[in-house]
């Protein structure tokens, strides 16, 4: 290691259990089984409800096969899980939750189903398996959401953390490629921000690295050939990576401005995230040569790595700009108040012109200027 090796620190490893590779169809009985649960219920977003049929059927299937007394059933699929968990969608399925009976869940999908299943977590303490489909990472992280008039609240919560997540690549080569893109780009925006969070240690910064190396390596794969296993997995892998980071450290002002923007103005969540970064690490940058280093390492060699992602963002075929998604630009004044008053940590500090700078950027697709 250099000479910039901290002297100490921190690393908090969050438990839980992880199968990668396998399909995921296979191996769920297993897990329920070693989890000793009985009765679980699966939930999805309304697009995957024939996924979740399918899982369904594969726990019904496997009762009594791995034999002892855990061998667990399904309950039922709940398919209502929509972006950033509106409150009233949590509360319905929680209702739903207690009627069937059921003594765990299984989340199949992107970060809506498992935020469901973390909604859930908190309030009744049922122990969730989570299958991702997409590259959110939600699954690595203590951090709930939900969404109530408009305003997302967030907390951190160790109840909600998943007991086991199952990474099967296959599952993933039918999410579209421009999902693909933007989702990797969120996963992205986890290991940027790790990199340069007040608690970030050698640990999180080897996987942030290691991650957006992955997911830059692959991304241009799963464009080339979307079912292709060889770059899913590695594009899957990198999501791992990245989500672990922002399980074990703080967010900066990047994931503070993408609340917002999604909680206030309901912007998709992967894209949102994809056209912000490049800005917010441009703006960063001067101040976090460190992880300028790791980044550049990562992204194969550049005194800009702000500009690669946004370059790699425009190449992928990504958005790029605030303004596509239907953002009004008469918001941005308020978008910028609302981050500017809300507490966060950030390696430099951020003016409420400074933040409306960036979204200005954001909302006009700019190439980022540091
Ligand atoms: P998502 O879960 O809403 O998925 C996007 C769409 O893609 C959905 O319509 C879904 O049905 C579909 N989809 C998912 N996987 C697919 C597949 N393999 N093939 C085809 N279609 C597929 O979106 P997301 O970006 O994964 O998650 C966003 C949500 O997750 C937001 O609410 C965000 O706040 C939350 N999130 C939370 C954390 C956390 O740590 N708490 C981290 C990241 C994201």
């Amino acid at each position: 290691m250099t000479n910039q090796f901290p002297q100490a620190f921190t690393y908090q490893a969050l438990p839980m259990r992880v199968r990668f590779g396998e399909p995921a169809f296979d191996v769920i009985a297993e897990e329920l089984s070693h989890l000793g649960l009985r009765k679980v219920v699966v939930l999805c977003s309304p697009g995957r409800v024939e996924l979740g049929q399918l899982l369904a059927g594969a726990i019904r299937n496997t009762v009594g096969t791995s034999g002892g007394d855990s061998d667990a059933t399904c309950a039922g699929v709940i398919a209502k899980a929509v972006m950033h968990v509106p409150r009233e969608v949590a509360e319905e399925t929680i209702a739903e939750v207690k009627r069937l009976g059921a003594d765990g869940c299984v989340s199949i999908g992107g970060g809506s189903a498992i935020g469901l299943g973390k909604a859930i977590a908190l309030e009744l303490g049922l122990p969730t398996v989570a299958i991702p489909t997409t590259y959110a990472g939600s699954e690595m992280t203590t951090m709930w959401g939900m969404t109530t008039d408009g305003k997302k609240t967030t907390g951190r919560d160790e109840s909600v953390l998943l007991k086991s997540v199952i990474y099967d690549p296959a599952l993933t080569s039918g999410l579209p490629v421009a999902t693909s893109v933007t989702s990797g780009f969120n996963a992205m925006a986890h290991a940027v921000e790790a990199l340069y969070a007040p608690d970030a240690s050698p640990i999180t910064s080897l996987m942030a690295e290691e991650g957006v190396r992955a997911l830059t390596a692959a991304l241009p794969g799963v464009v080339d050939n979307p079912e292709g296993l060889t770059a899913r997995s590695e594009a899957l892998y990198g999501a791992w990576l990245c989500g672990a980071c922002m399980g074990s450290t703080t967010m900066s002002l990047h994931h503070k401005i993408c609340h917002a923007l999604g909680g206030t103005l309901n912007l998709p969540h992967a894209e949102t995230h994809t056209m912000v970064l490049p800005h917010v690490l441009a703006f960063n940058q001067p101040a976090v040569p460190t992880a300028v280093g790791a980044l550049s390492r990562a992204l194969g060699g550049t005194k800009n790595p702000a500009k690669r992602l946004w370059e790699l963002a425009h190449k992928l075929g990504a958005p790029m700009s605030l303004q596509e998604l239907g953002m009004d630009r008469g918001d941005i004044p308020s978008i910028a108040k609302q981050v500017h008053s809300g507490t966060y940590g950030n390696p430099r500090e951020a003016s409420e012109e400074d933040i409306t700078r960036i979204l200005n950027a954001a909302w006009a697709g700019e190439s980022p200027a540091i």
